[in-house]
């Protein structure tokens, strides 16, 4: 039990703390993390820091000590959240979702497979065939998709380079009957130039990945082909066919080649050099050799008269479609394997009458706000998403609270807090958010710059509280930017170089017809955005909130500002408030009474009053925490954690 532990290793959960400020936050945190105890509770949210060393807190021993059990029953853990959200849906027939945040190598995926595996862990007691094979596809695609959708990049040797999203569907016993994965905003280039390990591996071509461009900058190791081993295995057992598999191979094969292509400009035109390549891909790729040079060195544009013209590239832009054809059949072959995991656990043949109602835990694995001191379109749509998680928080957190405070005929008392909708909306409005100024740029025929962008921008959004821009002096000129432009986001401000070229789908770098306009990449991402949070939106959250210690991987490092820095971005302390400020915690009478009857003499064995309401107000004021609970109609509200444990305390002396 968390308070059993002592004060020694901090308080388990921060709604304990004497004050809710800063420092007290983080010496809490600190304390906690140097004695090893990476999770911390606020309510029901899981704080956790990435120990950066083997835990021994994920045994069977852990999964049966947690399994089934109450939130404060036992110290902070994965595995808390976990059963929370299993027993909800189970009990409840709720929908339930775990929102895992956090930046880049703070443990967000480490958490989501324990979590995974805890469920998977918990269920199907009787061993069913079928089951189990759902949940070994369930647990192997992750498997799948960090080969192909992470890189080892120097914050995270092991960075997922997308956002995924994974339903996972349970039959009236609650045992998993499938799922549904969606990924968000690959992050190509890192993936290309990080050389995912095992993508060098499973190539016959020529086995040192230096003589890639692609594949360069990335880092071999020892396990390579462990590695390889296991994602082909991997592949198997989902059920990809050889054929399938070799078409995998095929297709990083012609990525890897194409990198490797050069233009030459001679007398006028521009050249792909040497032939071989060519052909090559166009083996790879089943098509033929011209097609190839064809899409490689002309584009087609649309004239202001309607006609649509072949446009020779110059020598930089040919480089630059290049790398945009390669990122696209990247970006297809990792669409392309996530729908055919999705093919194979895809619930089949759900019979709601038979089978009961189906219910869903859905587990999101998204990086957190990304500030860097050179932001780009990419951390423009993870702060946007952010934005969206920590709206949907609000709402979700706030506004349930308050409903179910008003049922309970609980005297609500208001808190402040920071509305964020405003920012939503200076990035998602229709025709004057900053998305769709993008939009209407990237979709204006003819030449629009950067600098042409800002200013309608401006001209738009100069009066926003949240917007700013700025015109830049050749000193502080990166690359050819000459001004930039600044969200306020709610955890802080982000500085942004709009890119216009990185707003084209890739992939859909030519228009064909006139008439069919390509949706941008930010309109593509805001659309999925939003379904997302309307995915999230109808389900019961619970909350992980990563942060990573240090910058050096290190297990004994607590990089005070780096810390600080993440607290303040994920809104703990306001979390905190906000807990505090309402009713951590809430059980129906019966259930209260249940558990805790043997600590008072009033309702041991059994109670003689009328109601268990007034059973339940007995033990409250015997064990004198009447000022830290309220009465509801149907349940008991308790404030801080405090009066739970002493209760748990006295109820695991007596039994
Ligand atoms: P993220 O998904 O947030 O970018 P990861 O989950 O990939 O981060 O974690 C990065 C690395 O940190 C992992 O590869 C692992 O070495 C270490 N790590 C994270 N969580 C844990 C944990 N609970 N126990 C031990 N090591 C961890
Ligand atoms: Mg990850």
């Amino acid at each position: 039990m968390a308070e059993l532990e002592g004060l020694e290793f901090g308080k388990s959960d921060f709604v304990l703390l004497d004050e809710v400020n800063m420092e007290q936050f983080m010496e809490n945190l600190k304390l906690r993390f140097e004695k090893a105890r990476i999770y911390t509770f606020i309510g029901e949210v899981v704080v956790s820091v990435n120990p950066y060393k083997q835990m021994d807190i994920y045994g069977k021993e852990a999964i049966d000590a947690y399994r089934g059990r109450e939130l404060y029953e036992n110290p902070p853990h994965l595995y808390a959240v976990a059963d929370a959200a299993y027993k909800a849906m189970k009990r409840r027939a709720k929908d339930t979702c775990i929102v895992i945040s956090g930046e880049s190598g703070a443990g967000k995926t480490e958490a989501s497979k324990y979590i995974m595996q805890y469920i998977a862990a918990i269920t199907n007691p009787s061993q069913r065939a079928e089951v189990e094979s759902v949940k070994n596809v369930l647990l192997k695609s992750n498997c799948v998709l960090e080969a192909f959708g992470n890189a080892k990049t120097n914050r995270n040797d092991n960075s997922s380079r997308f956002g995924k999203y994974m339903d996972i569907n349970f039959n009236f016993n609650g045992d998993p009957t499938g799922g549904h994965i969606n990924n968000y905003l690959l992050e190509k280039v890192r993936i290309l130039r990080g050389g995912s390990e095992e993508m060098l591996g499973s190539l016959h071509l020529q086995n040192d990945p230096v003589n890639y461009v692609y594949t360069r900058e990335g880092a071999t190791s020892n396990n390579d082909r462990s590695n390889h081993r296991a994602v082909l295995s991997a592949l198997q057992v989902i059920g990809f066919s050889e054929e399938e598999i070799d078409s995998i191979y095929r297709i990083l094969g012609t990525i890897l080649i194409l990198g490797n292509l050069q233009f030459e400009t001679d007398s006028e035109s521009v050249q792909v050099v040497g032939s071989e390549a060519v052909s090559h891909i166009a083996g790879l790729t089943t098509t033929e050799p011209d097609n190839v040079t064809k899409s490689l060195l002309y584009r087609t544009v649309a004239t202001g008269g309607g006609e649509v013209i072949e446009k020779g590239h110059t020598e930089k832009e040919a480089c630059f479609g290049r790398d945009a054809f390669a990122k696209a059949l990247y970006e297809r072959l990792f669409c392309w394997i996530v729908a055919r995991i999705n093919a194979v656990i895809e619930v089949k043949d759900y019979n709601p009458v038979l089978h009961g109602k189906n219910t869903v835990i859905g587990v999101l694995d998204i990086y957190g706000f990304e500030i860097f001191d050179n932001n780009s379109f990419e951390q423009f749509c993870i702060n946007y998403c952010n934005e969206k998680l920590q709206q949907l928080f609000i709402e979700l957190i706030l506004r349930q609270e308050q409903d179910e405070y008003q049922r309970e005929g609980i005297t609500w008392q208001h808190i402040d807090y920071f509305n964020n909708q405003i920012i939503v909306d200076l990035v998602e409005q229709p025709h004057k958010g900053i998305i769709s100024v993008l939009d209407e740029a990237c979709l204006t025929v003819g030449k629009v710059t950067d600098t042409i962008c800002l200013e309608s921008m401006d001209a738009k959004l100069r009066q926003h509280p949240h917007y700013t821009s700025r015109k830049l002096t050749p000193s502080d000129k990166t690359m050819e930017f000459h001004r930039d432009f600044r969200i306020r986001h709610y955890a802080g401000d982000v500085t942004s170089n709009p890119v216009l070229k990185e707003m084209w789908p890739d992939g859909q770098l030519s228009i064909t017809e006139v008439t069919k306009r390509p949706l941008t990449a930010a309109t593509l991402f805001k659309n999925s955005i939003v379904a997302l949070v309307d995915k999230l939106g109808c389900k019961e959250p619970y909350y992980v909130r990563c942060i990573k210690p240090n910058e050096m991987k290190s297990p004994v490092l607590f990089d005070d500002a780096r810390c600080q820095h993440q607290v303040a971005y994920l809104g703990l302390l306001e979390n905190v408030r906000v807990r505090r400020a309402g009713f951590a915690y809430r059980q129906p009478y019966a259930r209260f009474l249940q558990r805790y009857k043997m600590t008072c003499e009033y309702t041991w064995p059994n109670h003689l009053m009328e109601t268990d309401r007034e059973a339940v107000e007995a033990i409250v004021t015997q064990h004198g925490f009447q000022d830290d609970v309220a009465y509801g109609h149907t349940k008991l509200f308790v404030r801080t954690p405090r009066s739970l444990f002493t209760l748990e305390q006295e109820r695991a002396a007596l039994i």
